[in-house]
């Protein structure tokens, strides 16, 4: 069975961090070969395991930065499909790949599981595990397509080791009509925070699902108060934020004097990571949040409606 790892990378062609991961798992279900769009320069060391590489130049007349576009992605994986008869792709769980999937998903009647934490394969079926329901049910998926799409969390599996690039197959895509009607004009990479340390702050404020990935007026309230940011698990595996950022069972433990959480529900497997906090506040919308039953002070309202007030009073306290 081939196993095909989309290999996440930097423009300069550093593979993140999820490629040694994703790569380990794909051996223990079959050949792993990687799969890597577009013009940056493949590394001289890649994750063990890897029977060969697929480069795919993507050839386009529109723009450079169109190969990091969801439809030229997932088009570019297509044809290393055909072109080795997968019958399996991983890729990482993020934001941007779960479109290229369901692309992928449309262009070859793929079945696609998204958010996998494990994935087997079981009498030759690929068996994907994943949560669901805020992580109060553990769920079996069994995909009954000839090819599995499956987007796996980070930390799913021990990440391979380095090796030598193995064997590398040349492919040339010429993105479809669809692909040609993104264009992307300018990425830029988010700078530095500056900010202290999560794990060891005195400060701390986390952003959750009811962020909708939009931690501005989180950031704004963590520039008055010297604040680190985290997040919620739901907040990183939707890729609003650095995995790094992750508090709680299965991130970053916190005891900060000052825990503030905004549109964070207070789940169990959250509260592992800050119930030692000082003084926890807490900014939901929902009066029957749980996390109201831990905090020392709870504010019922819209975090982009209390964050700003709250970061505008500071502002004026200070003159
Ligand atoms: C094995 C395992 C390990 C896990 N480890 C972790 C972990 O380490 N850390 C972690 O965080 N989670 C972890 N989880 C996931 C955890 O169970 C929850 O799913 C997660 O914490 C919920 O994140 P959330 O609060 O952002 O989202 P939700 O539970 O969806 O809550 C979002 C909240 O935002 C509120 N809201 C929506 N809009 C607004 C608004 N505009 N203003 C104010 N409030 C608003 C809603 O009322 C809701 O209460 C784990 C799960 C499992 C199964």
């Amino acid at each position: 069975m081939t196993v095909l790892v989309l290999l996440d990378h930097t423009d300069a062609g550093e593979p993140r961090a999820t490629a040694p991961e994703l790569v380990a798992l794909a051996c223990s279900l079959g050949e792993a070969e990687g799969v890597w769009v577009g013009a940056a320069p493949l590394p001289a060391q890649l994750p063990s395991g890897l029977a060969r590489v697929h480069r795919v130049a993507v050839a386009n007349d529109w723009a450079p930065e169109g190969e990091h576009v969801a439809p030229v992605v997932s088009e570019a994986v297509a044809a290393v499909v055909d072109a080795t008869g997968a019958s399996v792709v991983l890729l990482a769980s993020t934001f941007e790949n779960k479109d290229v999937a369901a692309r992928l998903g449309a262009l070859h009647g793929a079945g696609v599981v998204t958010d996998a934490d494990s994935v087997a394969v079981e009498h030759g079926t690929v068996v994907a595990g994943k949560t669901v329901l805020a992580g109060t049910w553990t769920t079996r998926v069994e995909v009954v397509a000839p090819l599995a799409v499956v987007l796996v969390k980070a930390g799913a599996a021990d990440a391979a080791e380095p090796a030598a690039a193995p064997e590398v197959v040349e492919h040339a895509v010429a993105p479809s009509y669809v692909g040609g009607l993104v264009e992307v004009v300018e990425r830029t990479e988010r700078a530095g925070t500056g900010r202290p340390d999560l794990a060891s702050a005195q400060t701390v404020i986390v952003g959750g699902r009811g962020t909708e990935g939009d931690f501005g007026p989180l950031e704004e309230l963590a520039d008055e108060l010297g604040a680190a940011i985290g997040a919620t698990r739901v907040a990183t595996d939707e890729g609003w934020i650095a995995r790094e950022a992750q508090v709680g069972q299965t991130g970053v433990t916190v005891s900060p004097r000052l825990y503030i959480g905004a549109g964070v529900s207070g789940a169990v497997h959250h509260r592992g990571g800050m119930q030692a906090a000082g003084t926890i506040v807490a900014v939901n919308n929902d009066p029957d949040a749980p996390i109201f039953e831990i905090a020392d002070y709870g504010i019922v309202g819209d975090l982009f409606e209390v964050l700003p007030q709250a970061t505008a009073e500071l502002r004026r306290l200070r003159g």
